[in-house]
């Protein structure tokens, strides 16, 4: 109670907000050594004096779940480390449960309220307790009680949280209690947990837990010097502020930059609410990385709980501008972070270009709460070949650093502290993976042939520098599909000119005996740019995306047309447009790549020695036109992923009918084999180039229609060519033929058969 202040704790109280008196006599405490119980005692002690309670308690959460009293000033002292609550329980649960604070004017009239008669409490009314918060997970909970019948003023509210923080991270550092004592506390979970979530990039890993966002250290909460550690967080938020105004100024008048994104950092950035909490926790004592922790668990526990996507979404960006600020703090030094050997990276989510900053060589695995399939992370994943599985529900809160994680994305699991016979397990599965592996790489040099000497041409899909590095690992003869967009996602800005050649001009080199085929930016949909106006669309998957946008603002498909010929400077260049859906769509874009040969010529540059410009073949209304598209184009490529999105209307990024309809069934395969034979009859090259392509089951269906020409994920190159080696194209096409008419939903099965009974190697 305020009004019970002396004289002098009123001044110090008013020269000082905060609790910054109280955390340097909480920093003495701990200084002058003892038996921890006693340290334990006089901290709250020092807390139930400075805040003027009768009571102060600490309440430290168990493995067993429970809440223990482990220190109090002013209930009865045989009631420390005999009061226990379950789990839930009384007014410490309901502060658990919530993660905030609860200021009650009388504790007994609350519903929660659970009356322990050993403590003594009964003629205490005022209650506030918070949340000793660590990542935004509650460990324990600090209570201040009074006799009165009274609500804490804000300040209080605001001072006994940052203390929770201080001691929170004490307690987690050993500071407080001995190591026996910490065994059994639950600072972080301790139990195996498995958690089910969605396949962003395929394989297996065993690690241990980095999380992205590491903690402050405990060791760097308290500041020495107030009013430099004041000056130090003005300067990082001035310079965060500096670098976001200067996003938005970067890119006004280009391609319409998403205002709406930008804008909402921009208002965050210099909110007054934000950079008041910052200020306020740093005046009280914290350093200005703690108070980053500290403004950060605060948003979590409130936000955190949400269920408006808007505000979830809110707790995205803010997540983002703290992760930002402790860069500045570092001075942006601290990115490279050493990773132990068998790292397993955990997040929330990551930026465009956050994972290509770690060590490839010691990343084995990734884990993520949020995301998509189509998410910068998942695709750069994909590209670095490094399992994730994302979606992870509740991942950040279990998980800690230093956890030894299991990433299974084969069946879109997550294993967090795996019990023994679980490693194990999970060890013969990465084994016989590894040794799959290596029996495909031992095919690298093979040519894919089929036992009756048809040869078939083995792509590779790719869209990233890094993707030329594994190329020759995998035998691809070239790259069938560059999708030339990934670029331009894990980048914070628009590629330059000068950006995309270099980028073309390396993957024009490194591509194999069968070149690249680029195609042209195939962004919209699900491909959004977080520095590009994009408008809401009721349905993105048939909005303005692709070649729509592309023709419709010619300038960024101009530029980068540009930059393929100048990439090219000479050499053969394939280029293709994406999601082409009428004949006169493909005529404009043609005449586009026409008009940029024309200018390069003008200027003296060389143009292509070989010239192709094909089209994906990806909107349904297209198959019926084939007969006046075919001969405008030098090639076709069938993009699998989206024409089954299109043909059976089902949004391909939406799990619960992704996968609901089948390739393998009687429409589908009729209308690839109405593509092949159109192009068959025309002459017109033709390849698959959706993920279909890359599996063994889906390839032999594709190669028994007739097509030779097969461009897949990297990790489906190996398995693919094993099939092929195995099969007898006359035998499977002999096989597939009546499937065509048949009355099933799917001829999935009937196709296992038939490459059981041919000694197919799948
Ligand atoms: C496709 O749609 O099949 C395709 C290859 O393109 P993307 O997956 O990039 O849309
Ligand atoms: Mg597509």
């Amino acid at each position: 109670m305020r009004e019970l202040m002396s004289s002098s704790q009123i001044l110090s109280s008013s020269a000082i907000r905060g609790p910054r008196t109280l955390l340097r006599q909480i920093r003495e405490t701990m200084g002058a050594g003892g038996p921890t119980q006693e340290k334990l005692g006089s901290v709250v002690r020092t807390i139930a004096a400075s805040m003027v309670a009768e009571v102060c308690s600490i309440y430290l959460r168990r493995a067993s779940g429970e809440m223990e009293l482990f220190a109090t000033e002013g209930l009865a002292a045989d009631a420390v480390h005999v009061t226990r609550m379950k789990p839930g329980e009384g007014l410490v649960g309901e502060i658990m449960r919530q993660g905030r604070p609860l200021n009650l004017m009388d504790a007994a009239s609350h519903p929660a309220f659970s009356f322990r008669p050993e403590t003594g409490e009964a003629p205490f009314h005022a209650f506030l307790g918070v949340p000793l918060l660590r990542g935004g997970r509650a460990i324990g909970v600090l209570v201040v009680q009074n006799r009165a019948t009274r609500v804490y003023a804000e300040d209080d509210v605001e001072d006994l949280q940052i203390v929770a923080m201080v001691l929170a991270e004490m307690v987690a550092g050993g500071d407080l209690l001995d190591r026996e004592e910490l065994k059994d506390i639950e600072l972080a979970p301790h139990r195996s947990e498995r958690l089910k979530g969605a396949k962003f990039s395929d394989g297996l890993a065993l690690g241990v837990a980095v999380l992205h966002e590491a903690p402050v250290q405990a060791g760097r909460l308290l500041a020495d010097d107030v009013g430099a550690e004041e000056a130090r967080l003005g300067r990082a938020v001035d310079s965060l502020r500096a670098q976001i105004d200067g996003m938005i100024e970067g890119h006004e008048g280009l391609v319409g930059p998403t205002f709406d994104v930008l804008e909402t950092y921009r208002m965050l950035a210099h909110s007054r609410s934000w950079t008041r909490s910052l200020q306020d926790a740093v005046h009280s004592g914290l350093t200005a990385e703690a108070a980053v922790g500290r403004v950060r668990s605060e948003h979590r526990a409130g936000l955190g709980q949400a269920r408006d996507p808007y505000l979830r979404e809110r707790l995205h960006d803010l997540e983002d501008l703290n992760d930002r600020l402790l860069r500045h703090l570092s001075g942006d030094g601290a990115k490279a972070r050493v990773l132990p050997p068998d790292a397993i990276l955990i997040a929330r989510n990551l930026g465009p270009a956050d994972l290509l900053e770690y060590d490839r060589s010691r990343l084995r695995g990734l884990l993520l709460e949020e995301g998509s399939p189509a998410s910068h992370a998942a695709i750069v994943a994909r590209a670095m070949d490094i399992p994730c599985v994302g979606r992870l529900e509740g991942l950040r809160d279990r998980v800690s650093e230093g956890d030894s994680v299991i990433v299974d994305a084969e069946s879109a699991e997550a294993y967090l502290r795996p019990r023994p016979d679980v490693v194990k397990a999970f060890t013969t599965r990465m084994v016989v993976r590894a040794q799959r592996r290596a029996a495909f790489a031992r095919l690298r040099d093979t040519p894919a042939i089929t036992r009756d000497g048809g040869a078939v041409s083995l792509l590779m899909n790719a869209g990233l520098a890094v993707d030329l590095d594994i190329l020759p690992e995998t035998g691809a003869q070239g790259i069938g599909l560059f999708r030339t967009e990934f670029q331009f996602m894990v980048s914070d800005a628009l590629p330059k000119f000068q950006a995309q050649r270099e980028l073309y001009d390396r993957v024009l080199s490194g591509a194999g005996p069968l070149g690249a085929t680029f195609r042209t930016l195939d962004l919209g949909g699900d491909k959004v740019l977080p520095y590009m106006h994009a408008e809401r669309e009721e349905n993105p998957a048939l909005g303005w995306r692709a070649v729509r946008m592309g023709l419709d603002r010619p300038a960024l498909l101009r530029l980068q047309l540009r930059a393929l010929i100048a990439a090219a400077d000479g050499r053969s260049l394939r280029v293709m447009f994406p999601l082409v859906t009428s004949v006169d769509e493909f005529r404009a874009a043609r005449a586009l790549v026409d008009r940029e040969i024309a200018w390069a010529v003008r200027r003296g540059r060389s143009p292509p020695a070989r010239l192709e410009v094909g089209a994906m073949i990806e909107a349904p209304a297209l198959i019926w036109h084939l007969d006046a598209l075919l001969p405008l184009t030098d090639f076709v490529s069938v993009g699998t992923n989206d024409l089954n999105q299109y043909l059976f209307a089902a949004d391909r990024g939406n799990p619960r009918v992704a996968d609901r309809y089948d390739t393998l069934s009687p429409p589908f395969l009729r209308v690839l084999r109405d593509i092949r034979d159109a192009c068959a009859a025309s002459g017109t090259p033709v390849s698959v180039c959706g993920e279909m392509a890359g599996r063994p089951l889906e390839a032999l269906a594709l190669i028994a229609l007739g097509y030779d020409r097969l461009s897949m994920p990297p990790t489906g190159i190996g398995p693919v060519k094993q099939m092929i080696l195995s099969i007898d194209r006359d035998a499977v096409r002999r096989g597939l033929a009546p499937m065509l008419a048949s009355t099933a939903g799917s001829v999935r099965g009937e196709i296992e058969t038939l490459a059981r009974k041919t000694a197919v190697d799948l």
